[in-house]
């Protein structure tokens, strides 16, 4: 079985490799939707190899001495992100759910929300106990790809200071051009390099959108 966190091509791009390989694809309804949607505007569609297996909110089963469960609690990096728990390891794969240390791409356009995004960490820090072990979809320059419950509470409150930061940035009477060129998000310095206008630019649109 393969699964697949969401439907971003470095998630979900190598799915063709397994074909023959594996019985089932399994994903999020949203995922495969966005997958397809995705490969049909970049006509890639003879490139893919499609979930087989969606669900809804919740999916569970054993594998071997192992249980898998994949939940997904709303919107957040996309509407398709899954957490895969492997329950008996205690392990959980967040895909792009967090990005330790590491500005984040926000898709929009596959239905991304900042604001319950945050909501999606609360619960996962409440379905997950304190010995969870995670695996994280990326990580910024010397950081790991792996962590605790208390890299998911800092890339929580790194949203909620995107969010601040843009409220206020809005309040001063901004532009979108001029707000874009900031590099940092104050309270989250931990967060260096590249890429901070594409959490900020989806703040600001989702700040605006009514
Ligand atoms: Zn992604």
């Amino acid at each position: 079985m393969l699964i697949n966190t969401h439907h971003h091509g470095d998630h979900s791009g190598g799915n063709i490799s397994f074909k023959g390989l594996v019985e089932h694809v399994l994903a999020h309804e949203n995922s495969k939707k966005n997958q397809e949607a995705g490969a049909i505007k970049n006509k890639s569609e003879d490139k893919q190899l499609y979930p087989d297996q969606t669900y809804t909110n919740v999916w569970c089963q054993k594998v071997g001495k192992e249980k898998i469960c994949l939940y997904y609690f709303g919107a957040g990096h996309t509407n398709g992100d899954s957490f895969v728990h492997f329950e008996r390891a205690n392990i959980v794969h967040c895909g792009d759910l967090v990005f330790n240390r590491r500005h984040p791409y926000v898709d929009r356009g596959a239905g991304a929300n900042i604001k319950s995004w945050i909501q999606v960490l609360d619960k996962a820090l409440q379905k997950f106990d304190k010995d969870t072990q995670y695996i994280f979809g990326h990580a910024g320059t010397g950081y790991k790809v792996t962590g605790t419950a208390d890299d998911l509470k800092i890339f929580q409150e790194y949203l909620g200071n995107v969010l601040k930061f843009t409220e206020a940035e809005i309040k001063a009477g901004k532009t979108k051009e001029e707000f874009l060129k900031n590099k940092m998000i104050p309270g989250s310095d931990e967060w260096k390099g590249d890429g901070a206008s594409r959490p900020l630019e989806a703040a600001w649109d989702e700040l605006h959108a009514k």
